[in-house]
C-alpha cells in the first residue's frame, strides 16, 4: 500500500494535484478546477473500491458498466504479466499476425449472437464505432451506391465521443459546443415510455416509433441511408427497454430499405442483460456488432467490430478497386488486450457469471420496485438484467420532469455516495443507473438499494 492511502496529508496532496492537473472527461472543469474531486479512489476488490481517506463503497456501476467479472481478479492481471513478458506488443498491419489476438477472434466468431465472419480490434467503444461508419460507407462505395452514407441513430443512444459516435449519439451534451453531429447523422425516436409512450399499448407505442423511422427515410430518401445503430437497451441515455415487438418492426423497416443494423453491444455484450449478448435478450439481427467495455471487464481497453459474412464480402471485393484496406490503429490486435480478454471470458464461464447476473438482475428489480414503486419522486422503475435505473419526476401523474438546474439525480448521487454506494446520474433527465458487477451479492444489493432509497428521501426533503 502507498504512503498516499496512509497518509492523509498525502490524501490531499493527490486529490490538489489531481485538480491542478487533470483535464477530466465529462466533468464541469471550473467547478473541478476550483473544487477538485470528492473522492480519490485507491484501490478496489470485487464490488467495493476504497478512498485515500480510508473510506469503503460498493460500486454500483461497475465503473462505467464495464468491470463486469469485478475489481482485482489475478487471473486477468496474471494473464496480461504473462503476455508483456511473452510478446508485448505486435501490430497487426500488412498481415502481421499474433497468437492471442487469433485465438480471441476466433472465440469471437463462435460466441456470437447472430452468424458472424470476421473481427476488427479496436481500443475503445468510440472508435469501434467510427469504423462501424466506415465499414458502411466503404461497403456502399464499393457495391457502387456512392450516396447511400447517412448514419440514422436514436435520440438518448450512447455510441462513444470521437466525431463520428459522438454524433451518432443522441444526447445534447455530446455536441454542444463541438459542431455535433455532422449533417448525415440523423436521429430518430428513443422507446422511452416515460416520455414518447405515456399511456400506450406496447403494439400502440411500437407503432409509433416505427412511423417516426418511416417518416425519416422518407424524408431522406431510403437510398441516402447506409445504416442504423442500436444498443440493445440503451445505458447512458437512461437505462431504456424498447417495447415487446420493438426490435422485429424495425428490422423489417431497415431490411426493407437496404439499411444495415449495427449492434452496439458496448454495455450489453458480455453478460450484462443475463444473455452472452443483447442482441439474444432483444431478438436483434444485426449485420455489424460494436463490443468494448465488458471484452477484457475493463482490465485493458480494448474494442471490436464483429462483420457479418454479407458485409465482409463486399469489403473483400472493395481490394480490387481501393488496394489494401486503409484503416487500422496501432494497438488494433494488442495481444495484451487479447489476453486480458481471454482470461475474463474464461472467468465468465468457469464462475457462470452470465447467468448469474440475471439471476442477481431479478433481485436488483425486486429490491427497485418494492423501494420505489410507490415514491412520489420515481416517475419509472426499468432495467433488464443486471441493469436498471430508476428515473426521478417532479409529477407522476402528468409526467412532468423536474428543472435541470435543480440537479435532483447529481445531488442523490452524492447523498448515496455519502452512504458508500456509487451509482450514476445519467446525462438525459434525472434518472440514477445501477450496473454492478456480475459478482456482486444479494447483501450487497439490499445495501445499495437501501442506501440509494435514504439518499432519494433525504433529496425530497430538501426539495419540500
Ligand atoms: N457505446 C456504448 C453503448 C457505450 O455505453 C459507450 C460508453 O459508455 C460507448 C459506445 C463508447 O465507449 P468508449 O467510452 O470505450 O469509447
Amino acid at each position: 500500500m502507498s504512503n498516499a492511502i496512509e497518509n492523509p496529508v498525502n490524501a490531499s496532496l493527490l486529490s490538489d494535484l489531481d485538480r491542478q492537473h487533470v483535464f477530466h472527461p465529462f466533468t464541469a472543469l471550473g467547478s473541478h478546477e476550483r473544487d477538485g474531486a470528492p473522492i480519490v479512489m485507491t484501490h478496489a476488490e470485487g464490488v467495493m473500491m476504497h478512498d485515500s481517506q480510508g473510506r469503503d463503497y460498493i460500486d454500483a456501476m461497475a465503473g462505467l458498466w464495464c468491470v463486469n467479472v469485478g475489481y482485482g481478479r489475478e487471473e486477468i492481471a496474471n494473464a496480461m504479466r504473462d503476455q508483456a513478458m511473452e510478446l508485448s506488443y505486435c501490430h497487426a498491419f500488412s498481415s502481421m499476425a499474433s497468437d492471442k489476438p487469433a485465438i480471441l477472434a476466433g472465440r469471437l466468431i463462435e460466441m456470437a449472437p447472430v452468424p458472424m465472419s470476421k473481427v476488427f480490434f479496436g481500443n475503445s467503444g468510440s472508435d469501434a464505432n467510427d469504423t462501424q461508419a466506415k465499414l458502411v460507407w466503404y461497403y456502399n462505395n464499393v457495391r457502387g451506391k456512392p450516396a447511400k452514407k447517412k448514419i440514422i441513430a436514436r435520440q438518448r443512444g450512447y455510441h462513444g465521443v470521437t466525431v463520428m459516435s459522438a454524433g451518432m449519439t443522441g444526447l445534447p451534451g455530446l455536441h454542444a459546443g463541438f459542431d455535433l453531429p455532422l449533417s448525415f447523422i440523423k436521429h430518430t425516436m428513443a422507446p422511452h415510455r416515460l416520455w414518447e409512450g405515456h399511456g400506450l399499448s406496447d403494439a400502440e407505442f411500437v407503432a409509433k416509433l416505427v412511423d417516426d423511422l418511416e417518416q425519416l427515410i422518407a424524408r431522406e430518401g431510403a437510398d441516402t441511408i447506409g445504416a442504423m445503430i442500436m444498443e440493445p437497451v440503451m445505458g447512458a441515455g437512461g437505462v431504456i427497454v424498447p417495447p415487446q415487438g420493438y426490435y422485429e418492426a424495425i428490422q423489417s423497416v431497415l431490411d426493407r430499405h437496404d439499411i444495415l443494423l449495427i449492434a452496439d453491444e458496448v454495455i450489453c455484450g458480455f453478460g450484462r442483460l443475463g444473455s452472452m449478448f443483447g442482441c439474444q435478450a432483444m431478438g436483434m439481427k444485426p449485420d455489424l456488432i460494436t463490443v468494448a467495455k465488458g471484452l477484457t471487464s475493463a482490465y485493458f481497453p480494448l474494442s471490436a467490430c464483429m462483420v457479418s459474412d454479407k458485409v465482409w464480402q463486399v469489403l473483400v471485393a472493395g481490394g480490387d478497386r481501393f488496394g489494401a484496406f486503409g484503416h487500422g490503429y496501432t494497438y488494433s490486435s494488442h495481444p495484451v488486450g487479447a489476453a486480458a480478454a481471454l482470461a475474463s471470458l474464461d472467468l465468465l464461464e468457469k464462475e457462470n457469471l452470465v447467468e448469474q447476473a440475471g439471476r442477481r438482475g431479478e433481485h436488483l428489480h425486486r429490491r427497485l420496485q418494492a423501494a420505489f414503486a410507490d415514491h412520489p419522486l420515481v416517475g419509472e422503475i426499468r432495467g433488464f438484467g443486471l441493469i436498471g435505473a430508476i428515473e426521478l419526476v417532479a409529477d407522476r401523474d402528468a409526467p412532468k420532469a423536474f428543472d435541470p438546474a435543480l440537479k435532483v439525480a447529481p445531488r442523490i448521487v452524492s447523498a448515496a455516495r455519502d452512504r458508500g454506494i456509487i451509482s450514476r446520474a445519467l446525462p438525459a433527465s434525472d434518472s440514477l443507473a445501477f450496473s454492478p458487477p456480475f459478482v456482486i451479492t444479494e447483501a450487497q444489493i439490499d445495501r445499495v438499494v437501501e442506501g440509494v432509497r435514504e439518499a432519494v428521501d433525504e433529496v425530497a426533503a430538501e426539495l419540500k
